[in-house]
């Protein structure tokens, strides 16, 4: 499932958000593929839940294409409609007419979820970016659970909070929208940083 990222949207931003996923693992690049995408490459040197998954999404036979979106960013709700896509945090389509699975998410935008006692927390941009990508991994590779993509996903979310030390997401709730949660922060991890546009950089997030 080669990952590639959109260049008309901001790729710094989503490749700063891969960076922490994978906890700052210095193999994580991007190479120019066309006017159109970049792809991103990565060898992982340590495991965990975020580096395991972006090693399997890069290194797979599907196409996964990452759109990083501002507040204010219209998608589809649904619905016929659409939603800024801040108030939802991110999106994943089925696979197109190619065969590309399109994810898109909200960088700039604080957001909260529930845990299973109902409490707000915290939502982190890597976290909203990681649940869009599990449902990419299971699209691609034949894993989706169509009865319920909302659980799979978030119980794939919850690998990767734990990894990070963040407050796990009830699977059974898939509520959430703008706001402060609980005031965890993903820890800072140390590494180059790749490069990138304004909102590139890494690791406070
Ligand atoms: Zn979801």
């Amino acid at each position: 499932m080669p990952l590639f990222l959109n260049r008309s949207t901001d790729t710094g931003a989503a490749l700063a958000d891969l960076f922490v996923i994978v906890r700052c693992d210095g193999g994580l690049g991007q190479a120019t593929v066309n006017g159109q995408v970049d792809q991103v490459t990565y060898a992982k040197s340590v495991a965990g839940a975020g580096q395991d998954r972006i090693e399997a999404l890069v290194g797979g036979t599907g196409n996964i294409v990452i759109s990083a979106a501002p507040s204010g960013t219209l998608i589809p709700d649904g619905q016929g409609g659409t939603v800024p896509i801040n108030l939802v945090g991110g999106v994943t389509f089925a696979p197109d007419a190619n065969g590309i699975i399109q994810v898109a998410y909200c960088f700039d935008n604080r957001m909260f979820a529930f845990d299973t006692g109902g409490n707000r927390i915290e939502f982190p941009r890597s976290v909203i970016l990681f649940h869009e990508l599990a449902h990419a991994f299971h699209r691609a590779n034949g894993s989706f659970n169509a009865g319920d993509p909302e659980f799979q996903a978030i119980n794939d979310e919850n690998a990767y909070r734990n990894q990070v030390g963040l407050t796990n997401r009830d699977p059974n709730n898939h509520d959430g929208g703008e706001g402060a949660g609980n005031g965890q922060a993903i820890p800072g991890c140390s590494g180059l940083a790749p490069g990138g546009g304004a909102n590139g950089g890494c690791c406070t997030c």
